[in-house]
């Protein structure tokens, strides 16, 4: 089975769109100026690829789902699984999370004119692995159209609502809490 894994609000606690703009402008607030004119003339994917191309990580302050993370280890012993991460967040930012964890084979991100989230997250998917059965792995009301088109699905929400929402667009194989916390010392050193 392909798993494909939401990045912000799933694997992490936060929006790392956010995250990475304002700990960028609280460091370097002469960017400020540039960012309004990043916005102005791409709209938010320029100003979040910008953003995302200065930002460093920093793995040990972010704060994940360590019992989806323990999960995602677990799927990642069979074989026949694969896991990709999957998110709206810039390239650059996905692609050092997701190369931090051994169980994902590669990650997708928003580009300077894709927003990967909805209806696009859905058609890479679909690009990408055609029909093979998907599982995706997400945590808002934007991951209702990915699931709309994916075989199969698991929620990270403490809201039943949502995961009733969930259960009506596709099969909702399993239901993690949005319970985050930072990683262990061990696991930094080890990386997972
Ligand atoms: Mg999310």
């Amino acid at each position: 089975m392909i798993y494909c894994v939401d990045l912000d609000g799933t694997l992490i606690s936060n929006d790392m769109s956010v995250t990475s703009f304002f700990e960028t402008i609280l460091k370097k607030p002469q960017l400020i100026p540039a960012c309004y004119r990043w916005h102005h003339e791409g709209g938010r994917a320029r100003l979040k690829y910008n953003i995302g191309e200065i930002y460093n990580v920093d793995i040990s302050r972010l704060k994940f789902n360590l019992e989806l993370i323990d999960y995602l280890k677990e799927l990642a012993e069979n074989p026949d699984n694969s896991i990709y991460l999957v998110s709206g967040s810039t390239q650059s930012i996905v692609s050092k999370i997701a190369s931090y964890f051994s169980f994902f084979k590669e990650g997708f991100g928003s580009s300077i004119d894709v927003n990967l989230t909805g209806k696009n997250k859905l058609a890479l998917i679909k690009k990408y692995f055609g029909d093979s059965d998907v599982c995706y792995i997400g945590n808002a009301r934007v991951d209702l159209k990915v699931w709309e088109g994916t075989h199969s699905g698991i929620v990270v929400s403490n809201c039943g609502s949502f995961i009733s929402s969930a259960k009506k667009v596709t099969r909702i194989e399993k239901v993690f809490k949005g319970r985050f916390a930072h990683l262990n010392q061990e696991y930094i050193s080890n990386k997972g």
